[in-house]
């Protein structure tokens, strides 16, 4: 298991691999697995990519993909992973709600070698009436999940009875947008019961632990409107903090989900704050969107909120796309999602990491020289700028400016030049 070869100062091929990528030295890279400040997520079934999210690591980006219960397309989900990987998603969760979800899952995770997520209480909800389901339900499809070789699962054990008395004080404005918690809670208020993953939270450890698979606790309380992010989402964090304490003990490499909505003046005091309650683990945030009313454009929203959390410390951000509140995302939606995410994760690891300049400083030479094969192969999408720069072509520069390009003026007139 990861973390405890780490403890054992034990680093195999692929954490040298990430240690050398991230610019970490290895004795201080295992320092931080072991503490459960970096996490690698790879189930040992599978032959997973070296990716490490967590403390000094540059931040990671992973993309949804999956069918749903409208519409199934295992050939459209399959072309969104490849589209994903090749616009530098560092993970994947397949969010299948709908056709034959062990076959779409197997078929998925083929196509990538990218640490591979799922959020498996979607699968136990759908044999059943979601409230029918049987505490058994809930670990089976954690142990089957884990037998294909998922790397990582969003598990929402932090939600429990207490933290549902407080929702109903808290009057919220939307109320509940995670899917994974929605189904819990209602499960919960049917059965007058304790959520299972949390009451046996130990026993879910076990069985993770087995195939070393990453736990991503879930933040069912995450805030669907910006008027929402509350107490109930900070209470939240302090339970996860728990969990995160005991997945350490236990030697089961942990993540903490976010928000989320979330106006732009909370977003870094959210971020400390959950980095405060749940002992810096690695932190996994949904956007966070800085606006309610961006939709069709939900993918810039999400990427401003990312920028900002990603520089106050989230690690790990999940893109979001264009059809976020209003559809499936299509195969160009996720395109735009995922370079959007790229951005914003890039944005923050300029300031975070020293390595990241190299890139913008290649990027300013190429354009200071007008090299413009130089500049498409550097960007984040190389058809598209070139597509751009061709469709109105000048013989100077580029059709911007014309005769008046500035680069060109101050190379002839302040002898400006490289
Ligand atoms: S023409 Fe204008 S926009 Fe184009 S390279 Fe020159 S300065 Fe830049």
């Amino acid at each position: 298991m990861l973390i405890e070869e780490a403890r054992k100062g034990y680093a195999n091929d692929l954490v040298k691999k990430a240690a050398e990528f991230e610019n970490i030295s290895l004795e201080k890279f295992l320092r931080l697995i072991s503490h459960g400040y970096v996490v690698m997520p790879k189930n040992v079934l599978r032959d997973t990519a070296p990716k490490a999210i967590g403390m000094m690591c540059s931040t990671k980006v992973n993309v949804n993909v999956g069918t749903s219960i409208d519409h199934v397309n295992l050939d459209e989900e399959v072309e969104k992973v490849r589209v994903a990987e090749k616009f530098g998603a560092d993970a994947v969760m397949d969010l299948s709600t709908g056709g034959d979800l062990d076959a779409i899952r197997r078929r998925l995770i083929k196509e990538t070698r990218l640490p591979f997520g799922t959020v498996p209480i979607y699968q136990a909800a759908r044999g059943c009436r979601i409230v029918d389901m049987s505490e058994d339900d809930f670990f089976e499809v954690v142990e089957k999940q884990c037998r294909d070789g998922v790397d990582f699962m969003t598990i929402h054990a932090g939600v429990n009875w207490e933290s549902v008395e407080k929702l109903k004080r808290a009057k919220r404005l939307v109320g509940i947008v995670s899917r994974g918690g929605a189904i819990t809670l209602a499960w919960m208020l049917h059965n007058e019961k304790e959520n299972p993953y949390y009451k046996e939270f130990d026993y879910l450890l076990e069985i993770l632990k087995q195939y070393d698979v990453t736990i991503s606790l879930g933040d069912a309380y995450r805030p669907g409107s910006i008027f929402d992010a509350d107490r109930v989402k900070l209470m939240e964090y302090v339970v996860l903090g728990e969990l995160v304490e005991r997945c350490r003990e236990r030697g089961v490499q942990c993540i903490v989900e976010g928000p989320g909505h979330v106006s732009i003046d909370l977003i870094e005091p959210s971020v400390k704050a959950m980095k405060i309650a749940t002992n810096n683990a690695p932190l996994y945030l949904l956007g966070p969107l800085v606006t309610d009313v961006a939709l069709g454009y939900d993918h810039i929203a999400a990427a401003i909120g990312a920028a900002i959390a990603a520089k106050a410390g989230a690690d790990f951000i999940c893109y979001v796309t264009p059809s976020e509140h209003l559809g499936l995302p299509t195969v160009e939606d996720v395109k735009e999602g995922v370079i959007a995410a790229k951005i914003a994760a890039h944005a923050a690891d300029l300031i975070k990491n020293e390595k990241a300049k190299e890139w913008d400083y290649e990027m300013s030479i190429a354009r200071k020289k007008l090299d413009w094969e130089k500049q498409f192969k550097l960007s984040l999408d190389p058809e598209k700028a070139r597509e751009i720069w061709s469709r109105r072509r000048s013989n100077y520069a580029c059709s911007m400016c014309g005769d008046l390009c500035a680069i060109k003026i101050a190379e002839k007139f302040f002898e400006i030049s490289l």
